[in-house]
């Protein structure tokens, strides 16, 4: 994703020089047509005469009061007996009457000067000159204005061009080390790398060295940053292109870019290509809403070059999806991309690595602990953590420090995953206390159940991701599987938000639709995937698209047993939502004093929150009752 189009510049500067040679050229030709233009005007100019109507100019002739009349196509040039104040005679222009004929009739044997003026050659010439070159010198403006504007995608003549080019490196500079938290990946990987540098070992023994392998993951897990470190480790020229840049509006011009990509690439051989988001090109062909023309023939296109090169030269080809299902089966087959490398989000192991990567070129004070934030860290991709680095290095120097600490990175989590403060939103003290309330019921609720995660930090200071407040939880350690309990507990956590609303001010607010959201998709997850429900047993009524890329789910089940998991969720939520009243009910003291703690500081600390509640918890209990 960082691709440096680094030969770009050399390459663009000659012929800009050259465009703006023919701009300053078409400028000039235009300047002198101008004034050619305008010396004719002149010219004609200089006759000017006063416009008279043939009435009048009859009238004169009757009078005797011309002395000539020049026939000039239909007008007629008429000097006057009369001088003016210089001396010079007067002239007049009338429009023609009549034939010419008519004209000698009219003027008779009077003395007056009749002559017809000839075609003058030059100004004719000028004129049929100016109606065919201006329109011409228009024509080429436009079009080289035209030329300039597809020039920035590839040239008129080059819309086919591969962009690749431009993207190459030849040394990426990156190696498997600056990849963390991806070790089968880098081991499927290890062994590419090495055909790369000694494809003669594999050839010699008769094995057939893979052409494709597609990198599937969500996005920001690494995926770019894997395939530049193969090329990187193999030393080889890395070709970079994403699938959207190959089609285009012409049909015909993504299939030419392919070709142009693999001449180039097999001319640097042996070299990586990597083709991101290969489903833009991809997608399968077999689709009920009928094709796309243009990119059935990239994808074929690219099929046929991949079946064409030798494999034994040293070319590999990289694609990286995150929709691997949608790829057509074609692309898949074997001689094709017929290895698939997950590159999944990363463990918890995986995310203390991939922050020590990034955290390398920050300087870190001792208080830094990169466990206690991959455990906060759940869920977040490579790109999220090294972005999260980042931003605790800008506030750790927004806060006047030297070095970053703990609390930086803890702030810049909440900042990744969670927005910016918004300090601007100021809200009422109605409103301020409504989601005082709604989160210390989440936190209380889940402080009640044994099978929930701890709370790290309660806020009610507005996000810039919309979040009004939230409950921070952060498990003890990393889980990869959820028992039904803390499934329960966690619903009963959601809706506890809504629970205390209503128990604390007889009315509800359209904050809890997030937690309705979560709540219902892990209910409706327990009934038809997980086996979790008395009603329906361990039928599996749902089935869900690749599992690790948090595919579709779609129901795999009857009508009438669609309606039936319906009221089965509807009652299991229900449950839980009384669960969470009955809780707080119970425990309103503590609702009450944490709520109005959190009401007045805006953010509390895991610790003091467990500090009050244990305080009521000990004031209310039968022992102290009894003392
Ligand atoms: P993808 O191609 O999967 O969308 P990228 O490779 O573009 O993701 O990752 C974006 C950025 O996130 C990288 O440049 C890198 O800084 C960071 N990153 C992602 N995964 C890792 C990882 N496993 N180790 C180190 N850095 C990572």
């Amino acid at each position: 994703m960082e691709q440096q189009p680094n030969n770009q510049k050399e390459n663009q500067d000659p012929q800009k020089g050259r465009k703006r040679n023919f701009f300053i050229a078409v400028i000039v030709c235009l300047l002198i047509l101008l004034i050619l233009f305008g010396a004719l005007h002149g010219l004609t100019g200089q006759a000017s005469a006063e416009k008279i109507t043939y009435d009048e100019f009859v009238g004169m002739v009757e009078d005797n009061r011309i002395e000539k009349i020049v026939v000039d196509s239909d007008k007629l040039k008429v000097t006057s007996v009369k001088k003016d104040k210089n001396g010079d005679p007067i002239r007049y222009e009338v429009n023609m009457v009549g034939d010419e004929n008519a004209l000698l009739e009219l003027v008779g044997d009077r003395d007056i000067e009749l002559s017809k003026k000839e075609a003058d050659l030059t100004a004719s010439i000028v004129s049929a000159l100016m109606s065919i070159v201006v329109p011409l010198l228009l024509v080429v403006v436009g079009f080289s204005l035209i030329m300039r504007y597809m020039n920035k995608s590839g040239g008129l003549m080059g819309v086919g061009k591969s962009k690749a080019r431009s993207y190459v490196q030849q040394e990426t500079g990156i190696t498997f080390q600056d990849v963390a938290g991806q070790d089968e990946a880098k081991e499927s990987l290890q062994e590419v790398v090495d055909f790369l540098h000694n494809p003669e070992n594999y050839t010699k023994i008769g094995a057939k060295l893979p052409k494709g392998a597609l990198l599937v993951g969500p996005p920001g897990t690494g995926k770019t940053l894997l395939a530049k470190a193969v090329a990187g480790e193999a030393h080889v020229p890395f070709f970079s292109l994403s699938g959207s840049e190959f089609v285009e509006m012409f049909v015909g011009v993504g299939a030419s870019r392919v070709r142009d990509l693999f001449e180039e690439a097999k001319k640097s051989a042996p070299c990586i290509i990597f083709i991101d988001e290969i489903d833009a090109i991809g997608k399968t062909r077999d689709t009920h809403y009928g094709g796309n023309d243009e990119r059935e023939q990239t994808l074929n296109q690219l099929l046929a070059e991949m079946d064409g090169f030798d494999s034994s030269k040293g070319l590999l080809i990289l694609a990286a999806t995150n929709r691997p299902e949608i790829l057509d089966p074609a692309l898949l087959r074997p001689g094709r991309f017929d290895r698939r490398i997950i590159v999944d989000r990363p463990d918890l192991k995986g995310r203390v690595n991939i922050l020590k990567v990034h955290a390398k070129k920050v300087l870190l004070d001792e208080t830094v602990d990169f466990d206690a934030i991959a455990l906060a860290t759940s869920g977040a991709v490579g790109s999220d953590l090294a972005n999260m680095i980042n931003e605790a290095a800008i506030l750790a120097v927004k806060h006047g420090r030297t070095a970053v600490s703990q609390k930086d990175l803890f702030e810049a989590v909440e900042i990744v995953l969670m927005g910016k403060e918004k300090k601007d939103r100021i809200l009422s003290q109605e409103e301020r206390k409504i989601v005082s309330y709604h989160e210390v019921g989440h936190a209380l609720v889940s402080a009640l159940q044994k099978d929930a995660e701890p709370v790290q930090k309660i806020t009610i200071v507005p996000r810039t991701m919309g979040a009004l407040g939230y409950v921070m939880q952060v498990p003890e350690e990393e889980k990869y599987l959820n028992t039904k309990k803390e499934l329960d507990a966690m619903v009963v956590g959601l809706l506890a938000g809504r629970a205390a609303e209503e128990l604390v001010f007889d009315n509800v607010t359209t904050g809890a639709s997030n937690d309705i959201e979560r709540a219902t998709k892990i209910v409706r997850a327990m009934i038809t995937q997980y086996g979790m429900s008395e009603k329906f047993g361990l039928m599996g009524l749902a089935e869900q698209e690749d599992q690790y890329l948090e595919g579709r789910i779609y129901l795999n089940c009857g009508d009438a047993t669609a309606t039936e998991i319906d009221h089965e969720v509807m009652k299991k939520l229900k449950e839980a939502y009384e669960e969470a009243r009955r809780l707080l009910t119970e425990n309103r003291k503590a609702l009450d004093r944490i709520a109005g703690f959190l009401i007045q500081r805006e953010t509390i600390t895991g610790k003091e929150f467990m500090e009050i509640f244990h305080q009521v918890q000990n004031e209310t209990s039968p022992a102290s009752e009894e003392g």
